[in-house]
């Protein structure tokens, strides 16, 4: 079986879908696939039933109507992707035969293990991520120029990308030591806090091969961090900062890194470029 990427790379190429942003609707469209928009909340005649519970979906899959839905109303980023990961779950033999054989069983949950799906929804995301970042096309591209937040800033858009998944992706595919802290804002107890007192807690750590070699492949949650620690009291949005971060590893070593920061609001991204 060719590997994922191949797949991906040759339906690109013979769906015509090669310019910047990846043409979701030509894909579909060599595929035979229709798209739609509805509310789920409200029309759920379509999916399977699952107890009383509402389920939270974003994009769904009709096989047998080969079509793909998306939620109305979500951002063009959200449904693009949306959209990618149904084409991935799609042009996987294995998820059409597991996730759609609703012949074998009336609730086709049951006939999976919670382990296969939650495989099968990582592998539809990582379709997604190559259709929306064109294989290596991203990272060919980004490597060719400084390592730095920058580059991603100015690279995100032509993809139609988000900030948050362009920088995961240039720091999981970056060839040199680099990694990402990405930090949430914690949720406001009262309104007396003004947007530079904002708290920002770690939610997760991606680094590249290289820099899980020589330093560490995740952090525990350090003290919370303030917008103000970075970026002062003046403008923050789409401003990158530089700043030193000392991490302490076990056994009382120390390891600095030059980093820059970055924020777009909702989360902060603190990006170690090399070390000091
Ligand atoms: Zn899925």
């Amino acid at each position: 079986m060719p590997a994922r990427e191949e797949v991906v790379e040759a339906l690109l190429d013979e769906a015509g879908a090669t310019k910047l942003p990846t043409d979701e609707d030509r894909i579909l469209d060599f595929l035979d696939l229709k798209q739609l928009s509805f509310d789920f909340m409200h029309e759920v005649d379509f999916l399977p039933k699952q107890g009383n519970k509402t389920p939270e979906i974003r994009a769904a899959l009709s096989l047998n109507d080969r079509v793909v839905v998306t939620q109305s109303g979500l951002n063009e980023k959200r449904k693009r992707f949306g959209i990618f990961h149904e084409i991935g779950h799609f042009i996987s033999e294995e998820h059409r035969r597991k996730l759609f054989n609703v012949n074998v069983h009336a609730d086709t949950d049951a006939t999976l293990s919670w382990w296969t799906k939650i495989r099968m929804e990582r592998e539809a995301n990582e379709i997604a991520a190559e259709l929306l970042f064109q294989g290596q096309r991203f990272t060919r591209e980004s490597l060719d120029q400084p390592t730095s937040v920058k580059t991603v800033l100015q690279l995100a858009p032509q993809y139609g990308a988000s900030y948050e998944s362009a920088l995961r992706r240039y720091t999981e595919r970056h060839l040199l030591p680099v990694a990402l802290i990405v930090s949430d804002q914690v949720p406001k107890t009262s309104n007396e806090h003004s947007d530079e007192e904002q708290e920002f807690t770690l939610q997760y750590t991606i680094t590249s091969p290289s820099f899980r070699k020589i330093y560490f492949s995740g952090l525990e949650s350090g003290d919370a961090l303030r917008r103000s620690d970075f970026f002062g009291t003046g403008l923050f949005r789409k401003d990158v900062v530089e700043q030193e971060l000392t991490v302490e590893a076990s056994g009382g070593r120390c390891w600095k890194f030059e980093t820059e920061v970055f924020t777009n609001t909702y989360k902060l991204f603190q990006f170690i470029v090399k070390p000091s």
